[in-house]
């Protein structure tokens, strides 16, 4: 028999790590709290509408940590990509293509996001640096806007990474790391890979589940870890309101600080512990979803940008007030895979960015204002609406049991990302954390992905 692993909690990391630990020959045990599959990146279901509990779309898809996760397990995830993937809309209007390796398409964007002729030689030179990805480590110290404005000053420019800060990170590029960014950006437009996986979001954790599964491992659903037992500096099992589950190794996929709560603080030293609670969050993201009864938006996804100035744009999210014009990702789910929604039908999901710890009466408030922004665009999406659902950030810290209800878990800012991010390991032999919040780096779920697999690749190594 294997050592014997018990993962505590099913998102992309937890169930990541639990098909991969199930196929290097441990006896996994993966036990979630909900009765469903997938944290932020599940998918839930109504009417005949399958819909992400977020507003997700994927970096790399099958070519980043999630589609390898998927072939190391023997999964069956499939993904599908667009040769111009984005609509582009608001201050200026375009089709974004999947591909911009080519100098004739880095021209092309140039023009359509309307940089200033006499600043091309800076933009092209950051987007020259953005895209050979080097000087990660020497940028991770560095925020985002200070490195672009070494380069240029235009306003389009910087109103676009900010926004794109935005879409990466929850965070603007006003906090944002440099290095972070460069990584990132770099990976996901040379890979061209931009998808959305068949079966919807949570087609992806639902997979790693399966697999966990297939090569012997176990999943209980509707099981809380209630205690992380640790005696002698080292882990003995958790505990659930259902039983206790004896373990050589304990995989916590609830952040540093529900980990360390859960196993008692006083078995950590005081640094580790004032670690946790000073580390910052990102932003929440505020979603509709919308089912229509027809096709509306004829995109895979659209981009909206504010005609704000780039410093203005997500003021709203510091000052807790309404956007004057927010800037809105939409994806639309269907456009890829037309089996979630009945035959006809359409869903589409819009979203932007909040503080994470919003009251309800002002996600509420941001989100008529999106619900506005969107009809001006797309007037016909009224009319044809069957059924709108909202989600804020209280409903993930509901789903996480996180204080704050973040988007993609600790900000990526300088002093936590690259080296600075949480480790894998913790002090308490045997127990290890993972998920978007240890030991990656990327873009919400391909860091959650990468996480389960450096954890995999180090734990597999040590034996
Ligand atoms: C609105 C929104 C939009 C997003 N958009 C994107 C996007 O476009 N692209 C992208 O890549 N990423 C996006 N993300 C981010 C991405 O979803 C997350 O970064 C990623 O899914 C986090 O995965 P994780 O492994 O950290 O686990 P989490 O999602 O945090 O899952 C933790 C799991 O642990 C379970 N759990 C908690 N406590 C217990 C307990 N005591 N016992 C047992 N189980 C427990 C929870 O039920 C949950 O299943 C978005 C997120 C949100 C919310």
């Amino acid at each position: 028999m294997g050592k014997r692993a018990v993962v505590i909690g099913s998102g992309i990391g937890g169930s990541g790590a639990a098909a991969l630990l199930a196929g290097a020959g441990y006896e996994v045990t993966l036990l979630e709290g909900r009765p469903f599959a997938g944290g932020r990146c599940a998918s839930l279901e109504k009417e005949g509408f399958r819909y992400d509990f977020g507003v997700h779309m994927f970096s790399r898809g099958d070519k980043g940590p999630l589609g390898e996760i998927n072939r190391r397990s023997g999964g069956d995830l499939r993904w599908v990509t667009h040769e111009w993937p984005c609509h582009i809309m608001g201050r200026m209007e375009f089709d974004f293509p999947l591909d911009i390796n080519s100098l004739l398409r880095q021209f092309y964007l140039a023009r359509k996001l309307g940089v200033r002729p006499r600043n091309y030689p800076g933009a092209f030179r950051l987007f020259l640096d953005l895209m050979g990805g080097k000087g990660v480590e020497e940028n991770d110290g560095v925020v985002l806007e200070y490195y672009v404005s070494r380069y240029t000053d235009d306003e389009t420019v910087h109103l676009f990474v900010n926004c794109v800060s935005q879409l990466y990170f929850a965070q603007s590029y006003r906090e944002s790391s440099a290095g972070e960014f460069l990584w990132c950006f770099s990976r996901m437009f040379k890979g061209a890979s931009f998808g959305y996986p068949v079966g919807g979001g949570g087609a992806v954790p639902e997979s790693y589940v399966g697999s966990a599964e297939r090569l012997g491992g176990r999943a209980l659903f509707g099981e809380e870890a209630t205690r992380i037992v640790v005696e002698g500096g080292r882990v003995r099992g958790v505990e659930t309101c259902a039983g206790t589950y004896p373990a050589d190794l304990v995989i916590s996929n609830l952040g540093m600080r529900n980990t360390v709560y859960l196993s008692g603080r006083e078995n950590f030293p005081e640094e580790y512990v004032e670690r946790a609670e000073g580390l910052k969050d990102s932003n929440a993201y505020v979603t509709i979803k919308y089912a229509l009864d027809r096709e509306v938006v004829p995109y895979p996804v659209v981009f909206y940008m504010p005609h704000l100035a780039p410093e203005k744009v997500f003021e709203y999210i510091e000052k807790r007030e309404v956007p004057e014009e927010p800037y809105i990702f939409m994806p639309v789910p269907t456009n890829h895979d037309p089996g979630l929604a009945p035959p006809g039908k359409q869903l589409v999901i819009a979203g932007t960015a909040a503080p994470a710890d919003a009251s309800d009466e002002l996600c509420d408030a941001i989100l008529d204002r999106v619900h506005a922004q969107v009809c001006e665009i797309f007037p016909d999406l009224e009319g044809a609406m069957l059924w709108e659902s909202r989600s804020t950030g209280a409903d993930v810290r509901e789903l996480t049991g996180h204080r704050a209800g973040e988007c993609i878990g600790l900000a990526q800012v300088p002093g936590q990302v690259g080296r600075d991010r949480p480790d894998h390991a913790t002090p308490v032999e045997g127990l290890y954390l993972v998920g978007a919040d240890a030991g990656a780096r990327g873009i919400g779920t391909e860091m959650a992905a990468g996480s389960a697999l450096a954890l995999v690749e180090t734990l597999t190594r040590q034996d």
